[in-house]
């Protein structure tokens, strides 16, 4: 296998990520994830306040039901009172104006605490739409300056690309066994780059880049495959000799 071609595309791989690094932490795109934090957070909160001005829309219908059936009632107490006492018996017709009194004293008060809690909601309703606007106008005025910022990062990308794009050229041109890309690919995800390291020393010390002495054991395998793995848990990554005569 030809590991000088793996090694050299592992620089311009670390390169590639190096930059792209440096695009992440480029500060226009800090900001774009900034604003865009900010933006899902508004919206959240403009959900969050349509479903409080369902909940006390509903409770104002139900409110201003209430009130419509208590007012029906107190007509219809008044009807009644008036025909009340016509009857015979005094004192029945008089126990019976007691017991509308105190329905229509109760049917008052009923009323009074209704009415209390429609304006209460309606308040609430009102200063629900003032912050829904207020979020629509921060959510707009956001935006705004997301696309901007994405204008000015775009910049910065269009910059890097030639560079990229050369390094990208360069990695293709190497034309790396499939097999050795494969298993750096593989290795990428669970070893800390560079993957491919060459070992420090010399036959009779050999050294992976953690520190780690190379076993006999490996070294009869680095002699043999030209390749092994440094045993150390936190390193594990393939020693090589990139030219047969090392
Ligand atoms: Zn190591």
């Amino acid at each position: 296998m030809n590991f000088e071609s793996i090694i050299e595309y592992q620089k311009r791989d670390m390169l590639l990520r190096k930059i792209q690094k440096e695009e992440n932490n480029d500060k226009n795109h800090l900001k774009m994830m900034e604003l865009a934090k900010s933006i899902n957070d508004e919206k959240a909160l403009l959900g969050k306040g349509s479903v409080e001005t369902n909940q006390y829309l509903e409770e104002i219908s139900r409110l201003n039901e209430e009130v419509a059936k208590i007012s029906v009632r107190i007509e219809e107490i008044k009807g009644i009172f008036s025909s009340a006492g016509s009857g015979e018996d005094e004192e029945a017709a008089k126990n019976e104006k007691i017991k509308l009194f105190a329905e229509l004293n109760s049917l008052k008060t009923k009323l009074i605490n209704a009415d209390r809690k429609l304006s209460d909601r309606m308040n609430k309703l009102s200063s629900l739409a003032n912050s829904g606007i207020n979020s629509i106008n921060t959510i707009n005025r956001k935006g705004k300056e997301y696309e901007a910022t994405k204008a000015e990062y775009e910049k910065v990308l269009s910059q890097n690309n030639p560079r990229k794009l050369t390094i990208k050229e360069e990695m293709e041109k190497l034309k790396v066994e499939p097999e050795l890309l494969a298993l750096y690919e593989k290795n990428k995800k669970i070893v800390k780059l560079p993957v491919f390291v060459t070992p420090t020393g010399n036959k009779e010390g050999y050294s992976c880049i953690c520190g780690m002495k190379l076993s006999p054991a490996d070294l009869t395998e680095l002699k043999e495959k030209r390749m092994c793995q440094c045993k150390n848990e936190a390193c594990n990554r393939l020693i090589v000799l990139p030219k047969a005569n090392d």
